[in-house]
């Protein structure tokens, strides 16, 4: 169904991103992994994608700065071409309830979750809006929604992503490219693991389907994202959360 599709997954060598390329992978895309630090993760994600059959290369890049993001741009092009598919995936959590809250604290979750969205679909804006199948996809979470105790800084970002997927979504309507929104709620990957046993008990219990996400139980949404399939779904926020109110 990503036939002739080259796919870029930030933050994908673990948990969500590493979930969306392999699926990507499975279903006949080129796949772009980038990482920032996990690099052996980076490599056995590209090595299940190509067991699978498929195609993909790592790409290391800081999605906070600018310059590492243009580089990886550079190298996605050299290898693949054009890019059809951006899935801002690569996030960060800095918890601390807000009275402890440092100024630095705010601004590297800001810095990676909200200004590596702007770098990476800045970069490679030009490739959306000329690809047939143009597709933006921003990882966002239910914390977006509901907010969450602790989580000031991130669940600002996670918001921010609504308006901005909004927007774009109106930006791209005119070469029929879309941009939407995906709101997973609390997903078993290494940053649920940093949430205290304690409070984890308290999440499920606001959960009606009474368990914390697996990542297969996202990534196939967000693969129907990519895909021709969904070509006239654009500026949507899709809530993939069990049932949590917001
Ligand atoms: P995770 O397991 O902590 O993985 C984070 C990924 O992002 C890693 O691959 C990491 O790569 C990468 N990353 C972090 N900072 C980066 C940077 N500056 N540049 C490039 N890559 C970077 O997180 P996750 O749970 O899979 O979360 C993925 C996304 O889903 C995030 O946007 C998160 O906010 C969202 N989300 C998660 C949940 C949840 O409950 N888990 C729920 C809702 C939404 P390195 O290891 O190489 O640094």
């Amino acid at each position: 169904m990503l036939d002739d599709q080259t796919c870029v997954v930030t933050g994908a060598s673990r948990g969500i991103g590493k979930g969306i390329a392999e699926e990507f992978g499975k279903h006949g895309a080129d796949v772009v992994v980038n990482y920032r630090s996990s690099e052996s993760e980076a490599y056995a994600v590209v090595d299940a994608i190509e067991a699978s059959g498929g195609s993909a290369i790592t790409c290391q890049g800081n999605v906070a700065d600018y310059d590492d993001v243009d580089a990886m741009c550079e190298q996605v092009h050299d290898t693949f071409g054009s890019v059809d598919v951006l899935v801002n995936n690569a996030g960060i959590t800095i918890d601390k309830k807000f009275v402890n809250m440092t100024r630095e604290d705010w601004k590297r979750v800001m810095e990676i979750n909200l200004g590596g969205v702007f770098n990476c679909t800045h970069c490679l804006f030009d490739d959306l809006l000329k690809a047939e199948n143009g597709r933006l996809i921003n990882i966002s979470s239910v914390v977006g929604q509901q907010g969450n105790y602790g989580q000031a800084n991130y669940a600002t970002t996670k918001s921010g992503l609504f308006g901005f997927t909004r927007t774009l979504a109106l930006e791209m309507a005119r070469s029929s490219s879309t941009a939407n929104c995906v709101a997973p709620g609390f997903v078993r990957t290494d940053m649920l693991d940093k949430v205290p046993e304690h409070v984890q008990e308290r999440i499920i219990e606001r959960i009606p389907l009474n368990r914390f996400a697996e990542v297969a139980d996202v990534t196939g949404i967000v693969r129907f994202l990519a895909s021709p399939e969904s070509r006239y779904m654009t500026g949507q926020i899709l809530a993939v959360n069990g049932g949590m109110e917001w």
